[in-house]
Parts: C-alpha cells; sequence; structure tokens
C-alpha cells in the first residue's frame, strides 16, 4: 500500500502510488479515490494492525493533491528529487498532519454536567428555622435505555464521507483544518441510535431530591447542591445545583433586614388602662407582652431578639399597636360606651336618645 521512492537518503512518498491514481488524475479522480480508500482504511472499521499508518497517509496524499499550489510544488519535487525542498514541504504541512492524528487519537473526552440554576420559595419559617425540604425539577440524567452511550447494543457506525473519517475539514482561504460538522468531529456517524435519547445519550427527567435549609436562610442566598446539576457526559461528573432563596410574603410578619414587623390589634380599654397581652413569634411561641397605659393607635414596641435569625444574631420584633373599633356591640356594650363618653364630657357622641332628640328638633314639625 505505502509507496516510497528513494532519493538519495530521503523517502519521498508517492501520493499517487498512496491513492492508487496516475499522475495526471483529474480533482474528481483524487476524490473519489480517496474517500473509497479513507473508507476503507479507516481504524475503527479496517482490523488491520497497519490501517491507521495506510489512513493518515491517505489523508496526507489527500491534502497535497487537492490543493493546486500544494500539488504543484509536490509534483516539481517528484520529478526532480530535490530533498531539501521536500524536507520544507513537509515542514509547511506539518500543522495539518498534527492536526489530522490529533484528531484520530481523541476519543470522546468526558464532560461535565452543566450547572442548573433555580429559585426556591420559602416561606419565612422555613427560611427561619431551616430544615428540610424537598424539591422538584428537571435535569438531564443519563439514558437508562442505553446507558448514556446513545446506541443500543454494539456500536454500528460508517465512516463519515464527509471528512472521510477524519473528523476534520479543510476549509476556509487558508485551508485550516476543522471539526467535521457532520459527524461531530468524530469521523463516524452511528447508525443505530438508542431511539429513547435519539443518541444523545442523556434524557431529560423529573427528579425529586430533599435538600437542607441553613437557619437563618435568607432572600437572596445560594444554596449549592453539589452533583445535582445535569449528569456528565461520558462519565464526566454531575454538574451542581444552584437554589437562589426568594422568601414568600407571610400573613402576620413583614421582613426588613432582620427585624420583623407585625400589626396587634388591641382593645381601646387596653390602650387606655394598659395591660399584658400574648401574641405569637415566627417560631410560634407565646410572647407576652405589656401594654403601656395610654397606649395609642399606630404606637409600635421593639422586643428585643424575638426576629429574624441570623449568622450575626437575631433581629428584633417590631408590634404596632392598633385600637380595635367593634363593628357590632350589644345593647350592653353600647349602654356602657355612652356611659363613658359622657363621663368623658364627649358630648357629640351619638347616644341612642341623643340621636332621637336630634331629629325631633331638625324635623321641622312635630
Ligand atoms: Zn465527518
Ligand atoms: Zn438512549
Amino acid at each position: 500500500m505505502s509507496s516510497r521512492r528513494l532519493f538519495g537518503s530521503t523517502l519521498i512518498k508517492d501520493y499517487y502510488a498512496i491513492l492508487g491514481i496516475s499522475r495526471n488524475a483529474t480533482k474528481e479522480e483524487i476524490k473519489r479515490a480517496y474517500r473509497r480508500l479513507a473508507k476503507e482504511w479507516h481504524p475503527d472499521v479496517n482490523p488491520d494492525p497497519k490501517a491507521k499508518e495506510h489512513f493518515q497517509e491517505i489523508n496526507e496524499a489527500y491534502y497535497v493533491l487537492s490543493d493546486d499550489e500544494k500539488r504543484q510544488e509536490y509534483d516539481r519535487i517528484l520529478l526532480t528529487g530535490d530533498e531539501k525542498s521536500y524536507r520544507d514541504f513537509m515542514e509547511y504541512i506539518q500543522d495539518f498532519l498534527e492536526s489530522i492524528w490529533q484528531g484520530m487519537r481523541r476519543a470522546p473526552k468526558p464532560k461535565r454536567g452543566q450547572d442548573i440554576r433555580l429559585k426556591v420559595e420559602l416561606s419565612l419559617e422555613e427560611a427561619a428555622f431551616g430544615g428540610e425540604k424537598e424539591i422538584e425539577y428537571e435535569r438531564w440524567i443519563d439514558c437508562p435505555e442505553c446507558n448514556g452511550k446513545g446506541y443500543a447494543g454494539h456500536m454500528e457506525k460508517v465512516i463519515c464521507s464527509s471528512c472521510g473519517g477524519t473528523g476534520r475539514r479543510v476549509s476556509g482561504i487558508f485551508n485550516f483544518p476543522r471539526p467535521c460538522s457532520v459527524c461531530k468531529g468524530r469521523g463516524y456517524i452511528i447508525k443505530n441510535l438508542c431511539p429513547a435519547c435519539g443518541g444523545r445519550g442523556r434524557v431529560a427527567k423529573k427528579s425529586k431530591i430533599k435538600i437542607t435549609i441553613p437557619r437563618g436562610t435568607d432572600e437572596g442566598d445560594i444554596l449549592k447542591v453539589s452533583g445535582f446539576g445535569h449528569t456528565g457526559e461520558r462519565g464526566g461528573e454531575a454538574g451542581d445545583l444552584y437554589l437562589r432563596v426568594v422568601l414568600k410574603a407571610h400573613e402576620v410578619f413583614k421582613k426588613v433586614g432582620k427585624d420583623l414587623y407585625m400589626e396587634k390589634f388591641i382593645s381601646f380599654p387596653m390602650a387606655v388602662l394598659g395591660g399584658s397581652i400574648k401574641v405569637k413569634g415566627l417560631d410560634g411561641e407565646h410572647i407576652e407582652v405589656f401594654v403601656q397605659p395610654g397606649t395609642e393607635c399606630g404606637s409600635s414596641k421593639t422586643i428585643l431578639g424575638k426576629g429574624f435569625p441570623s449568622p450575626t444574631g437575631p433581629g428584633n420584633l417590631i408590634i404596632t399597636f392598633r385600637i380595635d373599633v367593634p363593628k357590632n356591640i350589644n345593647s350592653n356594650v353600647k349602654s356602657l360606651l355612652e356611659k363613658l363618653a359622657k363621663e368623658l364630657g364627649d358630648e357629640g357622641v351619638e347616644t341612642k336618645n341623643g340621636l332621637v332628640e336630634r331629629i325631633k328638633n331638625i324635623l321641622p314639625f312635630r
């Protein structure tokens, strides 16, 4: 297969002989010969121990002869047997030859899976006190049908005809070899793709996992769950899962920094006389709060250390008092309030009797 001409001490390879064509072969003939031989000698399909070497020579020959300028230069060297020019010429095409050998050697490398970034909504309680939470999300995993291989059973492959199996194609004005787009640089095309994953080797699957929420987790915190991103390819490690914390609005508490704000309704007598009430903190614990006599609506009281927990210590709980104005009151309460109004000298209060009197006064006739 390998034909060499001995000129002095230098071996000048006969690319025409390698491709089995005549010296005046047309471009089309060169191409046809190359495609046929590259398929025949591709080391992936040809068990001959010399297959790799032949395959490389076939590519080298094609690279030189398919380019008008290089072919002219090579023809001149072949005719004259000019060793020095041949060495220069080989050096000139060295980059291309190396890229082909590299392409050949490159077994698909394991690839790390991609990271997944999601947001996770937590209630104030979940964030404050931590614990476990189950979350569901979609991630790529190894296809269970083909175990991530992308094909069923044993691989049946055909040599890629676009690149002749080199996995590289020479394109552009600089003749720079690039990965072949048809076979993705592999040099072959798999015939028996796994129907479950279409050859990708991976499928999207809903996954449920339990994550641990640390105590004092705050809005905007990122929780990292190592190894729970997308599964890697070809045995590569999995990516990570990053969860950005978003706090849900709470029915009772409003969180500002690490302080918690809440409103508490107290009765009018409580506001006037003072006393003690119980409020339920974020942790469900009842906190006894003393109401000062003469507490005004909208005034507030700070309970130290009963706010949101944080690594630097808990915040405070700030209670804003509102006076409860009862809407439906029984006659007993009503009469007590009327007495109270009278006692306080609140003459404008609409007492039942007063109202009747006023209506009588307003009416022009009796
Ligand atoms: Zn290809
Ligand atoms: Zn599959």
